[in-house]
C-alpha cells in the first residue's frame, strides 16, 4: 500500500515540525497561526495574488485610481509626530520611476521595509508637493520569488511568519507528496459531469498556479469539497430523520382550519397561503415536518402557526407553541385566544358532537392549582394548543398526544431544548410531532442552505397590506439630534410612545447598565424632563422587567430607555419612535430588528439611528434608510461583512469553509446540495464513500458523535 493515494486524513498526522526549517521556535508560531498539521498548511491558502505578467509600473501610476505595483526599497525614515503620533516614509522604485510611501501609527514599518527588499504595493497614489505617493498602502514583502504568479499568504501581526517562509514549506509539502498524490474521494462521474480538476491538481494549482484562470479552476474545486462536506452532513442528517422517524399523517382539509382562516379579520397574504400550503403538504405524509418558517417582524407567521397547530387539533391531537421568554408567550397566549375565540373543536363523546377549542399557558409563573390543572389536561388531552415558554419541556409535563411543535425565534433555544419538545410526543404510538421553527431574522438563502440545510425552509416574502411604512432617519450632527428630541417630544405628546435603545457593551454588563442608567438619567432631566420615562435593562429580573414592560404598555411611560433586552417580539402598537443610540456599533440585523418594535399600529413609526461619527457603518446604516425589507438588508449583511459571521454556533458548518464563500459560491453551493443528495439517497450511510465519510469525520469533527460511518 506504499503508493496508495494520500488522504486528507494522512496528511493531518504529519505534525509541521517534521517540515525542514521548523523548529520548536516556528513551530510555536505556526500552531499559534492554527497550523499544527501538513494538512492545515495545505489549507492556508493565498489571500491574494501577485501577477507578475501583468503588472503596473511606477510611471503607468494615475493619480486616484487604486494599483499595485512590484518596487524595490529605500530610504526608510521613521518621523516623530506630535501625541506619539509617529509617521514613517520611505522610497520606493522599479525601473520606470519612483513614489513615496507614507504610514501613519505603524513605527514597525521601519522594521519591516528593509532596503532593497522587493515588496508588493497596493494602493491609492495622489499628488504630494508635486510627487506621486501613497499613504497607507497595503504592502505584501515578496522575498525571493520564483514563478510569475506570487502567492500571498495571510499573516497575521501577531505572529511573525513570511508569506515566502509558508510559501516554502507548502511547496516543500507538495513536492514530498508528489510520487504518492492527493486522493480524490469524488466519484469520477461527477469530477466528469461538473468538468472540475482533480484534487490532487488542485492543491498544487492554489499554491502555484500558471495563471490565474488555473487557479479560479482550482478555487472552484476546493470550494466544492468543502461545501459538499457540509451539504453531506446536513442531507444525511436530514435522511437519518425522515428515516428513524415516523410522524403522524394530519387532516389538513378538515374543517378547523378553513373555519379559523375564514374568520380572520383580514385576507391572507399570497406568501401566508402559499407557506400554509407547503406546512400542509408536510403535515399531510407520515414523514415528520421538520420546517424553518423565515418571516421579517410583522409578516405575520402566527396565523400561519396556528393553522399547522389545527391540523393537530382537527385529528385530536395537540399543538404546542415555545416562545423564548414569558412576555412573549403571554402575547402571544392573549393572541391566539383572540384568533380561536369562537373555534368548536369535533368531540364524540357529547351531544352536538362539538366542544369549545381549549387553549392554556404554561410558564413558570403559572403556579399551584391552576398549574396542576393544566398539566394535568394536557395529559388527558382536554387541552388543545398550549403556548409557553421553557417550561413546557421541563419535566413532569407530559401530552395526550403532542401533533404540531412550533418553536418561535428558535435562535433563542438550544438544539437540546427544540429537541426535548419534539421528545415530549413520544407517546405510546411512538410518533413524533411535527416541527415547525420559526424566525423574524431572514437570511440569504446560500446560507439558509449551508446553516439550516437539514430543514426545509418556507419564507414569508410578503406583509400584510395597508401597513405605514417606516421612516429611517440618520442622525449625526448635533443640530439633528435637537430636531430629533424635538420630534419625539411632539409624538409623546400626541399621546404616542418612544423607545430609546443603548447599545450591548459586550465587555461588560456592568458598563452596559451603567450607560442606560446614565442616558436614562439624562432624559429624565433634559430631553425629556417633561414626559415619564422608565428603565429596562439586563440586569433586571425576569419579573422587574415584565413589570416595567407592562407598565409601558398601559402607557404609565411615555418613553422607555433600554439596552436591547426588547429586541424579540415586543408587540406595543402604540410605540412610534424608536432611538437607537451609538447606532453604528449595531449589527444590519440587529438593527432591522430593533426598528421592528414599532410600526406595528396605524400611526406612521419613525426610526432614527443615532451615530457618532458619519464616516462608520455608513454603508450599515444607509442600506437601513433606503430599505425595510429584511431579505434585502440579508444580502446586504452578508455581503458587507463577508462569510461565517452569520453563523448561530449550534450549526457550525459554514465556519469551517476556509476557501469558499457563500458570497461568491452561490452556484457552487447549490451543485454540492444537488451532489449530495445524489450521493446520500444511492448510498445512506456512505458504506461506499469512506474516503468522503472519513474526511467529513475528521474535518468536522464536532460533528462526530451524530455522524455516520467509523472504522
Ligand atoms: P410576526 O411574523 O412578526 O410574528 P404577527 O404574526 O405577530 O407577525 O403578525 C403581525 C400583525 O399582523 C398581527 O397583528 C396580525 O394579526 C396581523 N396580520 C397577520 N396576517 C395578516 C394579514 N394577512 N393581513 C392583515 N394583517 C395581518
Ligand atoms: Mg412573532
Amino acid at each position: 500500500m506504499a503508493d496508495a493515494p494520500l488522504t486528507l486524513a494522512d496528511l493531518a498526522q504529519i505534525d509541521i515540525a517534521n517540515m525542514k526549517g521548523v523548529g520548536d521556535k516556528r513551530r510555536a508560531a505556526l500552531v499559534d497561526f492554527g497550523i499544527e498539521n501538513v494538512l492545515d498548511l495545505l489549507t492556508t491558502y493565498p489571500r491574494r495574488y501577485v501577477d507578475r505578467t501583468n503588472e503596473a509600473h511606477v510611471a503607468d501610476l494615475v493619480e486616484g485610481v487604486e494599483t499595485m505595483v512590484l518596487v524595490k526599497v529605500r530610504n526608510v525614515r521613521r518621523v516623530p509626530l506630535r501625541n506619539r503620533r509617529s509617521m514613517v516614509t520611505a522610497t520606493v522604485f522599479d525601473d520606470t520611476g519612483s513614489l513615496g510611501l507614507t504610514f501613519f501609527n505603524q513605527p514597525w514599518r521601519e522594521r519591516q521595509l528593509k532596503t532593497d527588499a522587493e515588496i508588493a504595493v497596493f494602493g491609492k497614489p495622489e499628488t504630494f508637493r508635486g510627487k506621486l505617493q501613497m499613504t497607507n498602502p497595503v504592502v505584501d514583502i515578496i522575498g525571493d520569488k520564483t514563478g510569475i504568479i506570487v502567492p500571498i499568504y495571510p499573516q497575521s501581526e501577531k505572529v511573525n511568519l513570511s508569506t515566502w517562509e509558508i510559501a516554502g514549506w507548502v511547496r516543500a509539502a507538495l513536492e514530498r507528496a508528489a510520487p504518492r498524490t492527493i486522493g480524490d474521494p469524488l466519484p469520477e462521474a461527477i469530477r466528469e459531469r461538473f468538468a472540475m480538476v482533480g484534487r490532487n491538481a488542485a492543491f498544487n494549482t492554489i499554491h502555484f498556479p500558471e495563471s490565474i484562470v488555473e487557479k479560479e479552476r482550482a478555487r472552484e474545486r476546493l470550494a466544492f469539497d468543502e461545501l459538499l462536506r457540509v451539504q453531506l452532513v446536513l442531507v444525511e442528517r436530514k435522511r437519518r430523520f425522515e428515516r428513524e422517524n415516523i410522524g403522524i399523517r394530519h387532516e389538513v382539509n378538515g374543517e378547523m382550519q378553513q373555519r379559523f382562516i375564514a374568520a380572520l379579520p383580514f385576507a391572507l397574504t399570497g406568501a401566508q397561503k402559499r407557506v400554509i400550503a407547503e406546512i400542509n403538504a408536510d403535515l399531510a405524509t407520515p414523514i415528520p415536518m421538520h420546517r424553518l418558517l423565515q418571516g421579517d417582524v410583522g409578516s405575520g407567521k402566527t396565523v400561519v402557526a396556528v393553522a399547522a397547530m389545527l391540523a393537530a387539533v382537527q385529528g385530536g391531537h395537540q399543538g404546542a407553541l415555545m416562545a423564548p421568554t414569558e412576555v412573549l408567550a403571554e402575547q402571544h397566549f392573549a393572541g391566539i385566544q383572540r384568533l380561536l375565540a369562537d373555534l368548536k373543536v369535533p368531540d364524540d363523546g357529547n351531544l352536538f358532537g362539538e366542544r369549545q377549542l381549549r387553549v392554556e399557558l404554561l410558564t413558570g409563573r403559572v403556579t399551584g392549582e391552576k398549574r396542576r390543572e393544566v398539566l394535568a389536561d394536557l395529559a388527558a388531552g382536554g387541552v388543545d394548543i398550549v403556548v409557553g415558554t421553557h417550561a413546557l419541556i421541563q419535566e413532569g409535563v407530559g401530552f395526550a398526544s403532542l401533533g404540531v411543535v412550533v418553536i418561535d425565534e428558535q435562535h433563542r433555544f438550544g438544539v437540546e431544548q427544540r429537541a426535548a419538545l419534539r421528545g415530549k410526543g413520544e407517546g405510546a404510538a411512538k410518533t413524533t410531532p411535527d416541527v415547525l421553527v420559526m424566525t423574524a431574522t431572514p437570511i440569504p438563502r446560500t446560507a439558509a442552505l449551508t446553516q439550516y440545510g437539514d430543514l426545509e425552509v418556507s419564507v414569508l416574502d410578503e406583509l400584510p397590506p395597508g401597513r405605514t411604512p417606516i421612516d429611517t432617519i440618520s442622525v449625526v450632527a448635533p443640530l439633528e439630534v435637537e430636531m430629533m428630541w424635538t420630534q419625539v417630544r411632539r409624538a409623546l405628546d400626541d399621546g404616542q410612545q418612544a423607545f430609546v435603545v443603548c447599545p450591548t457593551i459586550e465587555e461588560s454588563e456592568k458598563l452596559e447598565v451603567a450607560a442606560a442608567q446614565d442616558t436614562y438619567e439624562s432624559l429624565r432631566k433634559g430631553e425629556l424632563a417633561k414626559h415619564k420615562v422608565g428603565l429596562l435593562h439586563g440586569r433586571m429580573s425576569s419579573s422587574e422587567k415584565d413589570e416595567v414592560m407592562n407598565k409601558f404598555r398601559a402607557r404609565k411611560f411615555d418613553a422607555l430607555v433600554s439596552t436591547t433586552v426588547i429586541e424579540v417580539g415586543v408587540d406595543v402598537p402604540n410605540a412610534t419612535c424608536m432611538v437607537v443610540l451609538d447606532a453604528d456599533r449595531f449589527g444590519i440585523a440587529q438593527l432591522h430588528q430593533l426598528r421592528g418594535r414599532v410600526g406595528r399600529g396605524s400611526i406612521a413609526s419613525r426610526c432614527w439611528l443615532v451615530r457618532q461619527d458619519a464616516a462608520v457603518g455608513a454603508e450599515r446604516i444607509d442600506a437601513l434608510v433606503k430599505s425595510t425589507d429584511g431579505f434585502y438588508l440579508a444580502e446586504v449583511d452578508l455581503l458587507l461583512r463577508g462569510e461565517g459571521t452569520l453563523m448561530s454556533t449550534d450549526q457550525k458548518g459554514a465556519s469551517d469553509l476556509k476557501i469558499a464563500s457563500l458570497r461568491r459560491d452561490k452556484d457552487l453551493i447549490e451543485r454540492a446540495r444537488e451532489v449530495a443528495f445524489e450521493i446520500v439517497d444511492a448510498d445512506p450511510t456512505l458504506a461506499k464513500h469512506r474516503d468522503l465519510a472519513r474526511e467529513i469525520n475528521l474535518l468536522l469533527a464536532r460533528e462526530e458523535k451524530e455522524f455516520l460511518t467509523k472504522d
